[in-house]
């Protein structure tokens, strides 16, 4: 089994793209399991049609004999769905409450050969802006990151920062990057930057997703674009980037850049006077 861990900057689209490329994995004849590790719990919220109601953390205060059944949901394409939820509000760290997830699923057999999963995808581990969501990497229980970024200078700062933890880490694990995911903005230039942002952190840029949407009209209905409108063009980038993850054989340590030698690197492409 694969476990994929997803990051970039809040709000570039990691929870959308994860979902919608899962649907991709899914209409391949894939086996996929989302673990939200956000404690916004809205990870599986297109796959399961609505917001998951049992969540990890809730689940483990109030109850005592827990079951997988009692927070593992089937989703959209016999997905299966897990928000692992946070802390209670000024208390714990949500790092370690993902651990916290991540290890009972482990103790229950969510991960078990008879459950014949081939991906596992880690969404909600956000822009490594405090230890404890670098946790799962650390711990190794993810060996693949792909970075969601856009063509905003911040959305490329936060890459080159996740970069730096996974480099860290990567040297004393298994922990590898696959690749740059560009959630486009429409900003000028964008693949054009990405691309070379890609080559000077040593990886590739795996897809350029249009922005589209009808991505929003499918969120509207708690929806994929896949489970929406199958037939329409967006549904298919999403088919493309699953198939592009599913084949990807590109994983390295990545070589994270100084702040200096990201913005000369910008200047490139957009000083224009
Ligand atoms: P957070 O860091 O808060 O968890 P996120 O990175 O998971 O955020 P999303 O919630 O997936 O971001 O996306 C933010 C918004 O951007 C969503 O409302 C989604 O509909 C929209 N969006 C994402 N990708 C696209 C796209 N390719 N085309 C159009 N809209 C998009
Ligand atoms: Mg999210």
């Amino acid at each position: 089994m694969r476990k994929i861990a997803i990051y970039g900057k809040g709000g570039v689209g990691k929870s959308t793209t994860t979902q919608n490329t899962v649907a991709g994995l899914v209409d391949m004849g894939r086996k996929v399991m989302v673990v939200g590790c956000d404690s916004k719990a809205d990870s599986t919220r297109l796959l399961l049609g609505g917001l998951h109601q049992k969540i990890v953390l809730d689940t483990l205060r109030k109850e005592e004999d827990v079951n997988l059944e009692d927070f593992r949901k089937e989703g959209w394409g016999k997905t299966l769905c897990v928000e692992s939820g946070g802390p209670e509000p000024g208390v714990g760290c949500t790092g370690r409450g993902v651990l916290t997830s991540i290890g009972l699923l482990e103790q229950l057999g969510a991960y078990d050969e008879e459950v014949r999963l081939d991906y596992t995808f880690y969404d909600g581990l956000g822009n490594v802006v405090c230890g404890g969501f670098v946790m799962p990497i650390r711990e190794g229980k993810a060996q693949e990151v792909y970075i969601i970024t856009s063509g905003e200078i911040m959305a490329m700062y936060a890459t080159n920062n996740i970069c730096r933890s996974i480099q860290k880490y990567a040297s004393i694990g298994s922990i590898r990057l696959g690749g740059l995911i560009c959630n486009s903005r429409n900003v000028d230039q964008q693949d054009n930057v990405i691309q070379a942002l890609a080559e000077q952190l040593g990886t590739q840029m795996i897809y350029s997703m249009p922005r589209n949407n009808m991505v929003q009209r499918a969120e509207f209905y708690s929806k994929t674009v896949i489970a929406y409108a199958p037939e329409c063009q967006q549904a298919q980038h999403y088919r493309n980037l699953a198939k592009a993850i599913d084949q990807n054989t590109n994983f390295v340590i990545p070589k994270s850049m100084s702040n200096d030698q990201l913005e000369k690197l910008l200047a490139k492409f957009w000083l224009f006077d």
